[in-house]
């Protein structure tokens, strides 16, 4: 009987138009990449997590065809019944070997990985320490969990400390559970926040985590295949490898572009959590060929796709510093590809986009509640995909639509 409901979700669509919050698809025909097609007009792309310019590349539709091939379409079953493939395990030992952890477990995405970890390993009594910008994954799965929560101020490690402190002084650890075991705390945080592209303060979360005897997370979808010297992680570059207790991450942005998570870290975590992990026990295994595809990436990340990685931070550092040039106020630490052009109110963030998007290049403007009132910004993402051309066009029109708006002089 929907009837009586009908008027309401109307209602409620009604109020997201006229909150300014409504979303509007825009449809692209043919493949991801850095030109692309949307509605007939040719764009230049720079809001894709597409970093390294695999998603539509030629490397990956082949990986995956092969796989395809050998592999077939599906497993028409979770892992533990009948959706255990040999590429599901060479996959998770090569995840295991590439970012140099114990053990890793599949998932059909980052946001299962996220859901599936904090209930299965945390129950009442025990701690979550959690940034504030964490992403909603992990906001979701650290709701699931009957774990207390402390939501610590963005990357404010008095802030943690504190809360770290005040748990600690409460709970005298290790002081027996009903289950018998101590009282567990566990410190979760983005590698980079996407909001920004700023690194979480990885070393002095580690360093916390030593002296309170807490576990570390990090969710490292933004920078896996993009951060640290050979493209590992935020936690490579942080130089704390062996800091880091559990590591989630996404080959649906840099490491492939098409979908699949995995949870890495502590063997006996990642084997728990393949007896216990909801997520993992009742939603189907990842599509065989999506997992041959993300092994192929991995195993020849630093033959083939280095390349792509030096031409990534190449095209970072030219797109920023020509904006910078241009007085253009720019967020982030200046590591990430993520860019974001700083506009501070709302309707400017959206008439700038606008303006950009009729001059063929492809922005998004994020506006509150997404970021805070009066953050408004331009969210540039640079992708190994982008020639120099397609750069200088975009800080081109950057330009000629900053001076229209009177954003730069
Ligand atoms: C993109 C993203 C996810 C979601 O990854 P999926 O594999 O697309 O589900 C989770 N966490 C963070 C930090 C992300 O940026």
């Amino acid at each position: 009987m929907f009837t009586n409901y009908k008027s309401q979700f109307e209602k409620d669509l009604e109020d997201i138009h006229l909150a300014g919050t409504w979303k509007e698809e825009k449809t692209i025909s043919g493949k991801q990449g850095a030109e692309i097609e949307v509605d007939g007009k040719q764009l230049l792309n720079f809001c894709g997590n597409n970093y390294l310019g695999l998603a539509g590349s030629e490397e990956m539709q082949t990986a995956a065809a092969d796989g395809l091939e050998r592999y077939g379409f599906g497993m028409a079953s979770v892992r533990f019944i009948c959706g255990t493939g040999t590429v599901h395990k060479d996959l998770e030992a090569e995840i295991a070997k590439f970012f140099g952890t114990e053990d890793a477990i599949l998932y059909t995405s980052c946001f299962d990985a996220n859901t599936g970890l904090f209930e299965t390993i945390l129950q009442e009594g025990d701690a979550i320490f959690s940034d504030e910008l964490n992403h909603a994954s992990i906001i979701d799965g650290v709701r699931l969990c009957k774990a207390e929560r402390f939501r610590y101020k963005h990357s404010d490690m008095g802030d943690l400390e504190e809360k770290l402190k005040e748990f600690s002084s409460r709970s005298p650890s290790p002081s027996p559970s009903p289950q018998g075991r101590g009282k567990r705390m566990l410190i979760a945080t983005d590698g980079v926040f996407s909001m920004d592209g700023d690194t979480a303060k990885l070393k002095e979360i580690c360093d916390l985590a030593d002296k309170y005897g807490a576990m570390v997370m990090v969710d490292d979808s933004h920078a896996s295949g993009v951060l640290g010297k050979t493209g590992r992680s935020s936690i490579e570059q942080a130089g704390v490898m062996g800091g880091v207790d559990i590591l989630t991450s996404t080959f649906g942005k840099a490491l492939g572009g098409a979908g699949g998570g995995f949870t890495a870290g502590r063997k006996e975590i990642i084997e728990y959590l393949r007896q216990r992990s909801r997520t993992s026990l009742f939603s189907n295994s990842l599509p065989p060929m999506i997992a041959a595809a993300a092994l192929y990436t991995l195993k020849n990340f630093d033959i083939e796709f280095s390349t792509r990685l030096e031409t990534l931070r190449d095209n970072t550092n030219y797109f920023r510093s020509a904006m910078d040039k241009l007085g253009f106020k720019l967020g982030g630490d200046g590591k990430h590809p993520i860019t974001p052009v700083m506009l501070g109110e709302e309707k400017l963030a959206f008439d700038m986009a606008g303006a950009l998007f009729k001059k063929g290049i492809y922005v998004r403007g994020f506006t509150y509640p997404v970021v805070p009132k009066g953050k408004a910004r331009i969210r540039v993402q640079l992708s190994a995909a982008h020639t120099r051309e397609h750069l200088d066009k975009a800080i081109a029109a950057f330009e000629e639509v900053g001076r229209e708006l009177k954003v730069i002089n």
